[in-house]
């Protein structure tokens, strides 16, 4: 065992590098590197594994026993186990060590609550932490003399020149202190964070943060490399936008519409949605995340209906062809129509305009639903060509129900939609039901001329009592002019043939 003067107990919630940092002191020291080097540890140039100390990955045990000194588990290793769940957030504690200036000196040890980046002030004296030398810019060191000093000639603010927390900011602060002690949360706490644990409680704060952050930085937010100063303004705004929930989250969500990632506008907006989509997806076993994407999920589907699509939950396709939100122009160029057209569509009720952002949008899915209809179906003109009927006896037909119409001309509305199908399906009975073997028989025109409307025509063919030839053509498949030779076949006919 090494000669050590003083071998004081660590604290139970103290620091273990910040002990050390007692311990190299009250020793005569220079500082913890050639602590522990003097205890055997062979790292280069004096270095310390400080972090993997903190998070309980680097085995120090050995260089305690050493040194004679007492080593217990510390805390923050319990907390880091706790967050290496997969798509958690890990970064959890700091590179160098803040301090509550006051709370060091009252104690004479370091908190290990100071050890994570999320703990930003002393609730108990509402400061915010000190991890920067005010007179240098130069950030505290693990590798410092004095424990309660910069360096040798330079000790710790004091007073009135210590930087204030804000109540926000200290709210955050006891909640993560809570959530990290697994002891009961503050009822101030916001009602989304309820329920989680730290881990998952700081990745939807963490989540919100790097979002904002990337908004106006473009740039990754990596709290591990900003000071205390600058982490806890994001991490608090972050904080504040939870209080309304999930108002604050689409808040945020709707300034990247105004913010695009690139200036290649629209498409800048859907790398920024796919991003945080696939970002929540992956991490969908996430407690926290999970509540977030259900509000993720909302904020689109208020403002993009239908914009993620079930078969393809990976993705978000925003992609230009598959929008689901289109202009007008578009509209127009799907339908093949003028707006006029468009108009007339959406007082039948057959679209919905959707404002968003102060323009007008339509859903992608419905135009093109219509689209198709409109391709798969007849106009009056088209189906006058294809049944060789005349427009007067077509008319007679929808008007009398035997001939389909999915759409009718109205005051609103001149166009008709006559179903393709339906009719498709009469000329294939016809053609089943038509007998090839009558010597003579009447024209359309000459039963016409008889006395027999088209309607009559009609209804007495269903019926079977008008016998007729069928000859197929292979230029109009659809036409009624492949009836010929009609013959009255029912008793009671007007006019026997
Ligand atoms: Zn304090």
């Amino acid at each position: 065992m090494s000669k050590l003067l003083i071998r004081p107990r660590r604290y139970p919630d103290e620091c273990i590098v910040s002990y050390l940092i007692r311990i190299s002191e009250s020793n005569g020291f220079h500082h913890i590197g050639h602590l522990l080097q003097h205890a055997g540890l062979p790292w280069k140039n004096l270095r310390v594994p400080a972090h993997q100390m903190i998070t309980g990955e680097y085995d120090i045990e050995p260089y305690f026993s050493y040194l004679g000194l007492n080593y217990t588990q510390p805390r923050t290793a319990d907390t880091f186990k706790l967050s290496q769940s997969p798509f958690f957030t890990t970064k959890i504690f700091v590179k160098t060590p803040k301090i509550c200036p006051i709370c060091l000196e009252a104690n004479g040890y370091s908190s290990d609550l100071w050890c994570h980046i999320a703990y930003t002030a002393c609730i108990k004296h509402k400061l915010l932490l000190v991890d920067t030398n005010p007179h240098t810019g130069k950030r505290l060191s693990w590798y410092r003399r004095h424990l309660n000093r910069f360096t040798e000639d330079d000790p710790f603010p004091h007073g009135e020149t210590l930087p204030k927390a804000s109540p926000h900011t200290l709210a955050f602060t006891r909640t993560m202190a809570c959530l990290i002690e697994n002891r009961n949360t503050p009822k101030s706490m916001p009602t989304v964070l309820r329920g989680l644990n730290f881990s998952e409680a700081l990745s939807i704060i963490h989540f919100i943060a790097h979002y904002q952050y990337r908004l106006f930085h473009k740039t990754l937010f990596a709290p591990v490399t900003l000071d205390n100063l600058a982490v806890s303004q994001h991490y608090t705004q972050a904080w504040k936008s939870l209080k309304h929930w999930p108002q604050g989250f689409h808040l945020l969500l709707s300034q990247y519409i105004d913010n695009p990632m690139s200036d290649r506008g629209q498409s800048g907006i859907n790398k920024h949605f796919r991003d945080i989509h696939e970002k929540l997806y992956r991490q969908r076993d996430n407690s926290g995340i999970a509540r977030l994407r259900a509000a993720f999920d909302q904020f689109i589907e208020l403002n993009w209906p239908n914009a993620i699509q079930t078969n393809r939950l990976s993705r978000i396709s925003l992609s230009s062809d598959e929008r689901p939100l289109i202009s007008q122009k578009d509209a127009q160029r799907i339908l093949n129509c003028r707006e006029p057209r468009i108009h007339s569509l959406i007082s039948q009720g057959k679209i919905k305009p959707q404002q968003f952002k102060g323009k007008t949008y339509f859903n992608r899915e419905e135009i093109e639903l219509l689209s198709k209809l409109f391709a798969d179906n007849w106009s009056m003109e088209q189906a006058v060509a294809e049944t060789e009927l005349s427009r007067y006896q077509l008319k007679q037909l929808l008007d009398s129900g035997l001939v389909k119409a999915l759409q009718r001309a109205d005051m609103k509305n001149r166009d008709w939609l006559i179903c393709k199908n339906d009719w498709h399906k009469k000329i294939s009975r016809f053609k089943k039901i038509s007998c090839n073997n009558l010597k003579t028989g009447y024209s359309l025109n000459g039963l016409q001329k008889q006395g027999f409307s088209i309607v009559d025509i009609f209804s007495l063919l269903d019926k079977r009592e008008i016998r007729f030839s069928f000859e197929s053509s292979t230029t109009k498949p659809l036409s009624f002019k492949q009836l010929y030779k009609f013959a009255i076949c029912y008793s009671q006919s007007k006019l026997d043939v």
